[in-house]
């Protein structure tokens, strides 16, 4: 497909897909300015994060710690908000804090620190927004999809308590990925569950509002259940071109 082309069909995706966000929060008794579509434009060219920023879009997602510098470099003269949402290995910590706004991924004091002591080297940027990833279906066998991340819910009291010592780190609130299709939890069970512990955060730290949940397939039973940031490719964006590099 032409770059053109493929420019308007995200056009095109974009604005259906804000009017059924918008409708889903109507439904839900929710603003729809409450929830804000993430753009995950991972394996996907520079040319592609244009015609995401073309549409008034400025949220966008990244995976892989090397794409989004690569991306965030080219893409440096339009005014976009990185979210990093993949795992994140702590070598990598200091190249995320240089580009992202906001980290979806944080499971473990490990990380905690390596973000803590990138962003304390790059005096130049503001606090680097953290959310708290949780596994929603932590007894699960591993299976071949391999370990989706994310801290058991048990966890997630003390894992908050460690980003908001922080000086660097600003504490904004939880990240989910529904357990995948035939898991033992429905992604509206996961959702909830995602909910009640995102009420229980914000208890102790108000300033947690974000919920970062729902993709391209469960984004309606995340926005009905409280999600604020939704992660979406597929949907907006067509299927995802092999990964490149
Ligand atoms: C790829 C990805 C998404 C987007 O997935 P789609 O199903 O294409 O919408 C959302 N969240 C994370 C963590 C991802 O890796």
């Amino acid at each position: 497909m032409s770059e053109l082309g493929h420019a308007q069909g995200i056009a095109e995706r974009w604005a259906r897909l804000r009017g059924e966000v918008d409708e889903v929060c109507r439904q839900a008794g929710r603003a729809p300015r409450d929830v804000r579509v993430v753009a995950v434009t991972k394996n996907h060219p520079a040319d592609t994060v244009r015609a995401v920023a073309a549409t008034g879009i400025v949220d966008v997602g990244e995976n892989r710690a090397q794409e989004l510098a690569g991306k965030a470099a080219d893409c440096a003269d339009l005014d976009l908000r990185w979210h990093f949402v993949g795992q994140l290995q702590t070598n990598k910590a200091a190249a995320v804090a240089r580009h992202a706004d906001t980290v979806h991924s944080v499971d473990r004091a490990r990380l905690v620190g390596a973000l803590a002591a990138a962003v304390s080297r790059q005096p130049a940027r503001g606090p680097l927004s953290v959310l708290l990833q949780v596994n929603l279906d932590p007894d699960a066998v591993v299976g071949t999809l391999g370990p989706r991340g994310g801290c058991h819910p048990h966890d997630l009291a003390a894992l908050a308590d460690a980003v908001a010592a922080e000086a660097g780190l600003r504490l904004a609130g939880v990240m989910a990925v529904a357990p995948p299709p035939g898991a033992g939890v429905a992604p509206a069970a996961a959702f909830d569950r995602l909910n009640t512990l995102a009420t229980r955060l914000r208890d102790r730290y108000p300033q947690a509002t974000f919920v970062s949940a729902g993709m391209s397939d469960d984004w309606r039973e995340a926005v009905l259940r409280g999600a604020t940031h939704l992660r979406i490719g597929t949907a907006l964006l067509g299927a995802r071109p092999p990964i490149v590099g």
